[in-house]
């Protein structure tokens, strides 16, 4: 066969942008492609909500891949071991109840799995705003990365949805948005993001399910943002939280949606 250029061109344009055409209007929008927001992802979509995930980077996976300090394994949990069998993540057991696993092939199991529910993946994308109609919110603001990281003075798009996830990790960038732009009407005890609080993985593994909540009317916030928000510690590599905290979100947001 011989190949033509243009046709794959247009492939891949014309495929993209079929894709982008029919994320734009969705019943979850998840920000972040981190170990949360991809958990999330695929517990929503394999319940048959049109579920789109927008990640700023160029690879999905967060803090995930890196391990600890580079180090490209993960520590999780005996409560949480379900979850990477439901993944079909390797693991063994390094201890009573401490299993490991390697954080490329949970990077990749989680993207693939979520991608086979359905769930649409836009790596590249930035959300810099949120849209606000009443106290309620409607979707995102998009833009290229590239864009933000030019510092270009080009106007984003925007992509509806009846719920939006903010799973982006320490920054918790969604909310922290909203609580600007509301002038501090998340449901925290402040009204305003609490602060993430010093490395303690025992409580922050304890605590991140319980923080892992509505925030603001549609807006919901899992993983390392959710305790964020809610002025807990972080914990470091050991991720059975980040996936109790995606699985819980969506269940939250299916028992909303009901
Ligand atoms: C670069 C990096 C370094 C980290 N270093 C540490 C560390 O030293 N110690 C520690 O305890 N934890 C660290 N973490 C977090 C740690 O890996 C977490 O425990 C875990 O990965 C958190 O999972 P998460 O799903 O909450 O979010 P993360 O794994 O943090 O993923 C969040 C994702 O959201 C994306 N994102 C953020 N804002 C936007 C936006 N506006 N639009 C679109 N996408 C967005 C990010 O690119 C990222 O991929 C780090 C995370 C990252 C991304």
């Amino acid at each position: 066969m011989k190949l033509d250029e243009i046709k794959i061109s247009k492939a891949i344009v014309e495929i993209y942008f079929k894709d982008l055409m029919d994320s734009l209007e969705s019943d979850v929008i998840v920000v972040g492609g981190g170990p949360s927001g991809l958990t999330a992802a695929y517990y929503l979509a394999k319940a048959g909500k049109k579920v789109v995930l927008l990640e700023r980077a160029l690879k999905i996976g967060g803090g995930m891949p890196g391990g600890g300090i580079m180090f490209n394994k993960i520590v999780v949990q005996e409560n949480s071991r379900f979850i990477l069998d439901e993944f079909e993540i390797n693991h063994t057991e390094y201890d009573k109840g401490y299993y490991v696993a390697s954080s490329v092939e949970a990077t990749s199991q989680l993207t693939a799995k979520a991608i086979k529910a359905g769930t649409k993946i836009f790596n590249l994308i930035t959300v810099e705003d949120v849209m606000i109609r009443g106290e309620e919110i409607t979707g995102a603001v998009i833009n290229w990365t590239a864009v933000e990281m030019a510092h270009l003075h080009i106007d984003p798009i925007t992509m509806r949805s009846k719920f939006l996830i903010d799973a982006t990790g320490h920054d918790t960038e969604i909310v922290r948005i909203v609580e600007k732009k509301t002038g501090g009407k998340l449901f925290t005890d402040t009204g305003r993001i609490m602060g993430e609080k010093s490395m303690w993985a025992d409580v922050a593994e304890n605590i991140i399910e319980e923080n892992t909540k509505e925030v603001y009317p549609n807006l919901f916030v899992c993983g390392m943002a959710a305790n964020a928000t809610f002025g807990s510690p972080r914990m470091g590599p050991v991720f059975g939280g980040m996936l109790l905290s995606g699985k819980r979100v969506a269940e939250l947001i299916l028992s909303k949606s009901k």
